[in-house]
C-alpha cells in the first residue's frame, strides 16, 4: 500500500485546536514502522483550480483565490485566510486525488491529509476550505475511472458539506455516523445518517457500524472514501463519544475488511482529531494505517 503525504501539510494556522502538525507526526511514525505491505510515500500533486471547480462555485473559488472572503465567511471557515493556507489546502486536496488514483490501481491507499467534509460547493466552514473528497470523486468520474462512489464518514461530526454536494446525486452514496447534538447544527440529509447520543460507548458504536456497512456494499461502489476521524475518541475536545483506541482500531478493521471482501477500492483519509494530548490523535491515525496494512496481509 502506498501512502500519500507532503511535509507542506503542516500549515501555519496560528494557535488553533486543529493541530496541522499531526500529519508530520503520523508520517514520522509510519516511516519508523517496518510493517509489511507498506510500499512507501508518494508526493501529492497540487489540485488545479479547474479541478476544484468541478465541485466548488466559481464565485467561491474567486474569493478564495483573491483572499477576499468576507469577515463573516472567515469566521465560519475558522481558519486564517492567506496564500500559504490556500496553497496548503489545495495541495492536500490534490493529495486525496493522488491517493484515490492509487486506490483504483492498488485496491487500497491512504492519505496522511484530507477529509474536509465541512466544505460546501459555495462556502467553506469548520476548518475545511475545499471538499477534497468530492473533488477526488469528481475528477475520477470525469476521467471515467469511477462511476459509483461511496463515502464512509466516521468523523464525530456530520459530513454536512459532502451530504449537500451529493444530495441530488444517487450515484454517490454518503454515509455519516456522527454525534447528533454537535457541530454542525445544519445537517443536510445524506444517503445514510446515523446520529449518536453523547456518551455512546464502544459496543453500541461498533454494533451500529456493523449494521450500516451492508448498505454501503449494496450500493456497489467502485471507489469508497473512508474518513477515519480520530475525534470519536473519548478524550477528544470537540466530541463527546466515549470510544477507546481499541474500538477505533476495531472500527477501521471492520470498514476495511468489509469493503475489501467485496473487492471495493478504498482510500483512507484522516479527517478530524482533537484529543487533549496530540499523541493520542497521532496514535489513532497511525493505527488506522496499520489496520489497513494488516488487512493486506
Ligand atoms: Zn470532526
Amino acid at each position: 500500500m502506498k501512502v500519500v503525504y507532503s511535509s507542506r501539510y503542516t500549515i501555519d494556522i496560528g494557535p488553533h485546536v486543529f493541530p496541522t502538525e499531526k500529519y508530520h507526526h503520523v508520517h514520522e511514525r509510519l516511516q519508523a514502522t517496518s510493517a509489511p505491505g507498506f510500499e512507501g510515500i508518494v508526493e501529492p500533486q497540487m489540485a488545479s483550480w479547474d479541478q476544484l471547480a468541478l465541485v466548488h462555485t466559481d464565485e467561491y473559488l474567486e474569493k478564495v483565490r483573491t483572499l477576499s472572503l468576507s469577515s463573516e465567511e472567515i469566521v465560519e471557515l475558522e481558519l486564517p485566510l492567506n496564500e500559504p493556507v490556500v496553497e496548503g489546502f489545495r495541495l492536500m486536496t490534490g493529495g486525496t486525488l493522488t491517493a484515490a488514483r492509487l486506490a483504483r490501481v492498488d485496491g487500497l491507499s491512504a492519505h496522511i491529509g484530507g477529509g474536509f467534509h465541512h466544505a460546501f460547493a459555495n462556502h467553506g466552514e469548520g476548518f475545511c476550505l475545499f471538499n477534497d473528497v468530492a473533488v477526488a470523486i469528481e475528477v475520477l468520474r470525469r476521467e471515467g475511472a469511477v462511476s459509483r462512489a461511496a463515502v464512509v464518514d466516521l468523523d464525530v461530526h456530520h459530513g454536512n458539506g459532502t451530504a449537500m454536494i451529493y444530495g441530488r446525486d444517487p450515484s454517490v452514496f454518503t454515509f455519516s455516523m456522527h454525534e447528533q447534538h454537535n457541530y454542525p447544527a445544519f445537517k443536510p440529509r445524506g444517503s445514510l445518517d446515523i446520529g449518536l447520543a453523547a456518551g455512546t460507548d464502544d459496543t453500541t458504536y461498533l454494533k451500529k457500524l456493523e449494521g450500516a456497512l451492508p448498505q454501503v456494499v449494496a450500493h456497489e461502489p467502485d471507489l469508497v472514501v473512508y474518513l477515519a476521524g480520530a475525534d470519536p475518541f473519548a478524550e477528544d475536545q470537540l466530541g463527546n463519544l466515549m470510544l477507546t483506541k481499541d474500538a477505533l482500531r476495531e472500527r477501521d478493521r471492520l470498514v476495511v475488511r468489509t469493503l475489501r471482501a467485496v473487492g471495493c477500492p478504498i482510500i483512507i483519509v484522516p479527517a478530524g482529531g482533537y484529543a487533549r494530548q496530540l499523541t493520542d490523535t497521532v496514535d489513532i491515525h497511525v493505527a488506522t494505517i496499520e489496520e489497513a496494512l494488516t488487512a493486506l496481509g
